[in-house]
């Protein structure tokens, strides 16, 4: 805290860690006394960097960018960029942090990184982005290679930019790797990676629900964001037969009382990924649906929630609506959208709750499944990378049962931890003190 005391995100991330991490280290004697948890809050390498670049009315614009490689004891640093205002070193040590846990959680041979910068894609045009992103890179490819780091997206980093970022570090290093995850179909990208992060999501809450010998049929499900992972976690809840009532922006959220079917949300992916528009024209096209503004969706009565936006999304107060309501399982899409006090909420009510850590791995998962289709120059099908996902969710599901029994109740978010923190302490261990 003496070192970090100014980072809140951070610090917040590595409390809710050590609680559940101190307690298994004191018990084992291999890791006792060895400083694991203080070598592993400790970046290994933290980069911050100028991204200078010009708009479409020749004005230039000064923006910080960063990589933090966070831990590689068990692989290349892998993590996604997040292009946002709010992103600051605290927000990304936070991600990176929980990307070395999570990473680890996956099976996969990958280490921990995260970056972005606090850049506003908001409003911007597509030559606008293409030049912050090229200029992004000719600084971060410096960083970054298929053996040594590979970035992703997140908030604010799609498709989109994925093209223009891989288009200035192939010019750059002249050579076509896989340094980049989430690439295009055409140009080394993987069948199911758009779909991973929310399909994994509802993968984990369904293992979590079927060990109370339930499923999401017939259930009522709330979800917030927009985007990536709540639109793909939205269709996957439909697959499985559940009703989707809720989905929002940083702006508010639109609740349908009717359900939000396969057709309503082809609207939404339209008007958020080719249109760029606010959730509240959903509300606009359709009568069943009502917007409220500058508010989230928590209050909604429901079985199932799946919060899918930004961390600190959901606090005390919400999660006790929610339990107050019914609601039985809570699965994180995003990464920390609970707060300490709405996780502690969940843990007395017992009821089923899963760390994005854990329910959120499928994406970077199936980012491990691009690296080794690359690697191997090959493409595997939708359902063969479909079937790998589903598997590791499970395997995931399964180690936080192991770590996280409780008389009877399992803690998910112990288990995550404890199942995530011993892979990599085993291998620092044995590469020694570096
Ligand atoms: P997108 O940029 O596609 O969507 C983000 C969504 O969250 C949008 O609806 C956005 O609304 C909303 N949002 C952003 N900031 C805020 C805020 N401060 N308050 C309320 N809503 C907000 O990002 P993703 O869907 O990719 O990421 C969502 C979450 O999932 C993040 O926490 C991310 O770290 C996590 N995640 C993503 C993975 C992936 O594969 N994409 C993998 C693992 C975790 P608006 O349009 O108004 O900005």
């Amino acid at each position: 805290i003496s070192r970090n005391g100014h980072e809140p995100e951070f610090i917040q991330a590595v409390q809710e860690v050590a609680e559940t991490v101190i307690p298994y280290i004191v018990q084992h004697d291999i890791y006792h006394g060895k400083n694991i948890l203080l070598r592993m809050v400790e970046p290994e390498r933290l980069i911050s960097f100028r991204v200078a670049w010009v708009d479409d009315d020749g004005e230039i614009h000064v923006n910080r960018g960063y990589r933090i490689q966070m831990n590689s004891a068990i692989g290349p640093y892998k993590g996604g960029l997040r292009f946002h205002p709010t992103v600051n070193a605290s927000v990304l040590k936070f991600l990176a942090f929980e990307q070395v846990f999570k990473n680890s959680l996956t099976t996969l041979p990958m280490g921990g990184g995260k970056g972005g910068s606090d850049f506003n894609p908001k409003g911007k045009s597509d030559d606008e982005i293409m030049r912050f992103c090229h200029a992004f890179m000719t600084e971060l490819c410096r960083h970054i290679g298929p053996n040594t780091d590979i970035p992703a997206g997140d908030i604010g980093v799609g498709a989109r930019e994925i093209g223009f970022l891989f288009g200035m570090y192939k010019k750059i290093r002249n050579e076509f790797t896989g340094v980049l995850t989430g690439k295009g179909l055409s140009w080394g990208g993987s069948l199911i990676r758009p779909e991973a992060t929310g399909y994994g999501t509802v993968y984990f809450a369904d293992s979590m629900l079927k060990t109370k010998n339930e499923t999401f049929e017939g259930k009522k499900v709330v979800i917030s964001g927009s985007g990536n992972v709540a639109q793909y976690a939205a269709e996957k809840v439909l697959h499985l037969g559940g009703k989707v009532l809720t989905l929002s922006d940083s702006a508010g959220y639109i609740y349908d009382k009717d359900g939000i079917d396969e057709e309503k949300l082809a609207f939404v992916m339209d008007l958020k990924n080719n249109k760029r528009g606010r959730i509240s024209e959903y509300a606009d096209k359709y009568a069943s649906a009502e917007y409220y503004q500058g508010e989230t969706p928590w209050k909604v009565e429901c079985d199932i929630a799946l919060p899918c936006a930004t961390q600190n999304e959901l606090n005390g107060d919400d999660a006790k609506a929610l339990i107050k309501n019914g609601c039985i399982a809570v699965a994180e899409g995003a990464n920390m959208p609970s707060t300490p006090e709405a996780i502690h909420a969940f843990h007395d009510a017992k009821i089923l709750f899963a760390p994005g850590k854990a329910s959120n791995a499928g994406g970077v998962a199936t980012s491990g499944l691009e690296m080794s289709q690359n690697s191997l120059r090959i493409s595997w099908t939708r359902e063969e990378v479909d079937k790998r996902l589903k598997g590791i969710m499970s395997d995931i599901h399964d180690a936080c049962v192991e770590y996280g029994e409780e008389e009877g109740y399992c803690n998910y978010v112990k288990g995550a931890n404890i199942a995530g923190f011993v892979k990599v302490a085993d291998a620092m261990l044995a590469q020694g003190v570096i």
